[in-house]
């Protein structure tokens, strides 16, 4: 069972929605998911002010220990009192949702055609756990590593000044400065996979749908700050998923919209015309135009 086979139950209307054209562009703008992308930039602000304060109790003890001669204190296990994997399976059910509304609204404003939701379910099923999984091992990764670091920062031995005390404010602000890049380490994540998963989802579908090109959309999603201008270029440019374009002109790097880290562009989809199977029929379609565009 194919995309049209399941969701179109009205040929003759579909046919005439298309009539001799050989592709229909969308009709509807699909947006980009930008409250998923905060939603996820949400989890690094709550997760900074939990490892805040179990990194700040820390630094005063290993400080204390060090302005009097001790041995500073091992630097303990953390354990996130937030729940990373309810949040990202929670956040890959938005996106989920997201994305096959706003296909589905695509799919009905250019074709008519009133979609099944239940359909696409389980075919993202596992792509959206994968991709939960995955960003909740970067996010544990991530607060590791700065756990560590910071382990580093506080076992170094301290300066000793003129007086024969130890210099233990570099030491705090190197502290500090560590502890609190979590957040903007999480917004980097955020940034990145959002992006990503939604232009592969919308890939996904067209692909089941049978829609091998799209139309590159760059305003109005750009980012604050501002579009790439190898990305503007690309603005209403029409491409195929299996061939996208160069998205840096100095790298040569090619991809399709949303690949490029920060990037908000959108694929909007070009359906093709499902009673005009291959080249002669299209061939043959290109003639009848001709003849009518003569009349
Ligand atoms: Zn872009």
């Amino acid at each position: 069972m194919n995309f049209y086979q399941v969701h179109y139950t009205d040929p003759g209307k579909l046919k005439k929605r298309f009539g001799l054209q050989h592709e229909l562009e969308s009709r509807y703008d699909l947006q980009y998911p930008i409250n998923i992308e905060r939603e996820y930039k949400r989890l690094g602000s709550d997760l900074q002010l939990d490892f805040d304060k179990w990194a700040e109790a820390f630094i005063v003890d290993a400080i204390t220990a060090l302005h009097s001669g001790n041995p500073i204190p091992e630097l303990p296990v953390y354990s996130p009192q937030i729940d990373i994997e309810a949040r990202m399976a929670a956040l890959s059910a938005l996106l989920t949702r997201f994305s096959i509304r706003q296909w589905r609204l695509a799919v009905k404003r250019t074709l008519g055609i009133d979609i099944n939701i239940d359909y696409y379910k389980s075919m993202l099923a596992i792509y959206m756990r994968e991709w939960a999984l995955e960003q909740e091992e970067l996010v544990r990764q991530k607060i590791e590593e700065i756990r560590e670091e910071l382990n580093t920062v506080l076992c170094e031995e301290p300066e000793i000044n003129d007086a024969g005390a130890p210099e233990l404010i570099p030491i705090v602000e190197t502290a500090d400065k560590t502890r609190s890049s979590t957040n903007t380490a999480i917004s980097f994540f955020a940034v990145n996979a959002v992006g990503v998963a939604y232009s592969d989802i919308i890939e996904q579908l067209c692909r089941d749908a049978e829609v091998g090109k799209y139309k590159w959309i760059t305003r109005p999603y750009a980012s604050k700050a501002g579009t790439r201008p190898d990305h503007a270029k690309l603005h209403g440019t029409k491409h195929k998923w299996d061939t996208p374009p160069v998205i840096n002109l100095k790298t040569g790097e090619t991809g399709n919209p949303g690949d490029d880290y920060n990037c908000h562009c959108i694929a909007s989809p070009i359906f093709p015309n499902p009673f005009l199977a291959g080249a002669i029929l299209s061939n043959i379609t290109a003639s009848v135009e001709r003849r009518l565009r003569r009349r």
